[in-house]
């Protein structure tokens, strides 16, 4: 990004240029050779910002995203959960995490391994690092924000448990993060919105609608931001399926979706989800889609 376009980006969108400045400067803390400007100090930062940080994270649940009232946080009050989908250790324990888990409408396993590009980047690595880039913006704006795991547990946590933990935040917004593994021939991303069910455990019937919006707002700002195109394979082949089929959806009390960020089997796609530059780019449009269907909802 030149010069011209960041100052751009600063006077239009004062409050989204301030999360940017969080995600680059967790780059360059992470020593990766970030291209970051000059960083300021975000105004109304209660925290050094790095946060985000790949392994170097603490661990707490939950952000007081309080701010001093001089900044602009217009998420202050509003709490989102994360949920990197997968974990990367997943692979060593297949027991546990083929264990049927309760979906309500059906058992299934308890995690997944997820997929990986060609070259081995896997799924899980990928979500857990656009998780910490989306929750430094997020936090930048205000919003508190939970993840479900931090890539240190030994393995999952299971669907059902990431379901719990948006439901016991009472968050207004929960995202889970994945990319796909699709035939290599596709690309493109896709939100993947919870279908009305109401079979045991599982009763989405109060957060259908609420998740629509949230997805429709997730796919537009994604889409923007990236450039990206919908996933013709998927549902409806506009950027949104609707399925009834997945424990973290259907387990849900609180407004909640899925980003498939792109299909990590196709080349092209890869080479976008192995870049931290487009990382950063995607955790920005992530951000946007939940900022503005919060707003919206107040
Ligand atoms: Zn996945």
């Amino acid at each position: 990004m030149g010069r011209r376009a960041l100052i751009a980006l600063a006077v239009l969108t004062p409050t989204a240029f301030a999360g940017w400045l969080v995600w680059q400067s967790a780059d360059q803390s992470a020593g990766a050779g970030s291209t970051a400007p000059t960083l300021m100090p975000l105004p109304g930062s209660s925290r050094p910002a790095s946060g985000g940080l790949p392994g170097g994270d603490s661990g707490g649940s939950g952000d007081s995203g309080s701010a001093d009232g001089t900044g602009d946080r217009p998420l202050r009050g509003t709490t989102v959960v994360l949920d990197p989908g997968h974990n990367p250790n997943n692979r060593y324990h297949a027991a546990e995490i083929n264990r049927a888990v309760d979906i309500g409408t059906a058992h299934k396993e308890c995690d997944t391994t997820g997929t990986a590009t060609a070259s081995g980047y896997s799924e899980a690595e990928f979500t857990l690092d656009l998780a910490r880039r989306v929750r430094a913006g997020l936090r930048a704006r205000g919003a508190t924000v939970e993840m479900t795991h931090q890539g240190r547990r030994p393995w999952g946590p299971c669907v059902d448990d990431r379901a719990e933990a948006g439901n016991r935040a009472d968050a207004d917004a929960v995202v889970s993060l994945h990319a796909d593994g699709a035939p290599a021939s596709a690309r493109g991303f896709h939100v993947i919105l919870p279908e009305s069910v109401n079979e045991g455990k599982a009763d989405t019937r109060a957060v259908t609608g609420p998740s629509r919006d949230l997805g429709r707002e997730l796919a537009d700002a994604f889409r923007e931001s990236t450039g990206s195109k919908p996933a013709p394979y998927a549902g409806d082949g506009e950027g949104t399926d609707t399925r009834g089929d997945l424990g973290g959806l259907n387990l849900t009390r609180v407004p909640k979706v899925f980003l498939e960020c792109g299909n990590m089997r196709n080349p092209r796609d890869a080479a976008q989800l192995t870049d931290r530059t487009w990382r950063a780019r995607a955790a920005r449009g992530v951000v946007d889609g939940v900022a503005h269907y919060l707003t919206q909802k107040r």
